[in-house]
């Protein structure tokens, strides 16, 4: 028989995580799930400077110390990758790849993705000059040449934002023109700090095998490779976020991310989305644990309006 909770909380992330300790903590019984390591993208951070109460701490141990706090109140954590949500009214079916379980409320904290260029050295130099989050990783290049590649509003807002620490930023852009908004393209035009390459394909981050050294692009016009020297390589060529589990339940935008009202709540009453798998502007660490807390909470008040 499928096992009951009064909260199944998906994916173990920050958001997630924080979620689990409001709900558990206002003696809630919770079950985590995740189809990775919890901690979420944290694992994949090494050095994180803007978490309020640490002045720098690396992403595992942050995921550890907010796991800790999670379970301390008897949430449980188990292993599951998601792929339904049915929604039976009062009660909610979560199936995973093995089992199903029951709650009277569902927490999305599934998160996103971001995509990736695919191309040689991008994982070698990820999180050693290759980003794909401005705000997270700029300050540790200031005063260096970076690059951005990509054109539509992210880049070049994040392109614009690393300006105020880098000492140059090159757009690499695959088109003629970009696609971010006017008013945002008009600011980077205005920007002597900010340059272009225009119709080119990134073929290759470089490296000295420990940090990043180089952009590496193809003129699609010409055919001339050339490299674009730069202590870092900020990534924004789009974000998938993380919801082809609750395709059936009428939550999701045209974009497929989860809108939600300030209580976090979705469309369907009893289900919750938090984290940068809302529809949302700042993904962050601190936005995916405030909406965790608020989740835990409107968790808690849709329950005891159950009875
Ligand atoms: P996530 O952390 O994405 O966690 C989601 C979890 O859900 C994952 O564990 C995943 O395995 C699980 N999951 C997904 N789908 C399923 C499914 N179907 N079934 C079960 N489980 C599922 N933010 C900062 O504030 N500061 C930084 O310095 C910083 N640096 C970053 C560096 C990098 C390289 C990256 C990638 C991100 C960084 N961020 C940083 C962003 C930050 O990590 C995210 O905003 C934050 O982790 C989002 O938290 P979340 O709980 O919404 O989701």
């Amino acid at each position: 028989m499928a096992k009951q909770y009064d909260v199944v909380v998906i994916g173990a992330g920050p958001g997630g995580m924080t979620a689990a300790l409001y709900a558990s903590r206002a003696n809630l019984s919770v079950l985590m799930l995740d189809r990775g390591i919890y901690g979420g993208q944290m694992n994949n951070t090494a050095e994180i400077e803007n978490y309020p109460g640490f002045s720098s701490i690396l992403g595992p141990d942050l995921g550890q110390k907010m796991y800790d706090g999670a379970t301390q109140f008897g949430a449980e954590y188990a292993y599951g990758n998601v792929t339904q949500v049915r929604n039976q009214g009062a009660l909610k079916e979560v199936i995973t790849d093995e089992d199903t379980y029951l709650a009277k409320a569902i927490v999305i904290a599934t998160g996103a993705d971001h995509k990736k260029l695919g191309v040689d050295g991008e994982e070698t130099y990820s999180g050693r000059g290759v980003s794909y989050c401005a705000v997270c990783d700029g300050a540790f290049f200031k005063n260096r040449e970076l690059v951005v590649v990509g054109g539509g509003d992210s880049a070049i807002e994040e392109g614009l934002y690393l300006t105020q620490l880098a000492s140059k930023v090159t757009v690499i852009h695959r088109r003629d023109q970009l696609r971010a908004q006017q008013i945002i393209q008009k600011r980077a035009f205005a920007n002597d700090k900010m340059n272009f390459v225009w119709n080119a394909q990134v073929e290759a981050i470089e490296g000295d095998d420990m940090k990043v050294t180089g952009v590496k692009y193809r003129d699609k016009e010409t055919g001339e490779e050339h490299v674009v020297p730069a202590s870092g390589a900020f990534i924004y060529v789009g974000v998938n976020p993380l919801t082809s589990a609750f395709t059936d339940l009428g939550i999701l935008d045209e974009a497929g991310w989860v809108p939600t009202d300030e209580l976090m709540a979705t469309r369907v009453p009893g289900i919750f989305a938090i984290g940068d798998v809302r529809a949302k502007n700042l993904r962050q660490i601190t936005t995916a644990v405030g909406e965790g807390g608020q989740a835990g909470q409107s968790v808690f008040n849709y329950i005891q309006s159950l009875n």
